[in-house]
């Protein structure tokens, strides 16, 4: 079978298998421009990225129009560069980010949707803002006036058993609940983006409404 058909094939298997309410993002690190146009072809409208060198060669040379989310972890120096493709910012972890992000929107005239990258594995994850610390961010980010907060990603801690992965998603879900609860001003909480190719399935049990797959879609890198 050719590359382009067995993607095809597995995104649609996939989107068989996920509740109509959850997004499916394909995680495009170190994918080609042709595999990415597949899974597009095959119905994903929502795609990831790691790095903004790589995405930057990659983005503008796809024949297709669709969701671009950032979703490794961003320098500050690299905000505006990421402004330029990425329509939302899914990887926040500090308010000098933030404050870089609503500098250069202002610059550019756009707007920004970001989620708070949580490190809810704490021990074995390097990015993202431990849980500890997501609320002062959440306040802080709510009196920015373009770059808007509208969920949360987590990682969990890589095991290779999903099982061991619910007790973070289930953390990062109640503080996802807690925010939402708060009814922060320029705060909508929508997105809650948990579970990669080996989680997914648990992470959509504890109630994640997004879904970042690579390996299951693209197979291995
Ligand atoms: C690579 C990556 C994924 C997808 O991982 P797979 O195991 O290949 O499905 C999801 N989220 C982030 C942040 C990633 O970097």
């Amino acid at each position: 079978m050719e590359k382009s058909d067995k993607i095809s094939s597995k995104v649609k298997e996939l989107l068989k298998t996920i509740p109509p309410h959850v997004t499916l993002l394909a995680a495009a690190k170190s994918r080609t421009v042709e595999e990415v146009e597949a899974a597009f072809d095959s119905g994903i409208r929502h795609f990831g990225h790691n790095y903004v060198q790589e995405a930057q060669e990659m983005i503008p040379n796809v024949g297709f129009n669709a969701h671009w989310h950032m979703i490794g972890h961003l320098q500050r120096n690299k905000a505006g560069q990421a402004l330029e493709i990425f329509d939302y910012i899914d990887s926040l972890d500090s308010l000098k980010l933030a404050l870089a992000l609503e500098k250069r929107c202002q610059q550019l005239d756009r707007q920004v949707e970001v989620l708070i990258e949580v490190n809810s594995g704490l021990e074995e994850e390097k990015t993202g803002l431990p849980s500890s610390e997501v609320e002062s961010l959440a306040h802080e980010l709510s009196s920015l006036s373009r770059v808007h907060l509208v969920g949360l990603m987590t990682m969990g801690p890589f095991t290779g058993n999903p099982e061991l992965a619910r007790p973070y998603f289930v953390k990062t879900r109640t503080l996802f609940d807690y925010l939402e609860s708060l009814h922060l001003p320029n705060t909508r909480m929508r997105v809650l983006s948990m579970g990669m190719s080996n989680s997914y399935r648990v992470a959509i049990e504890e109630g994640a409404n997004m879904v970042r797959i690579g390996t299951l879609l693209f197979g291995p890198r």
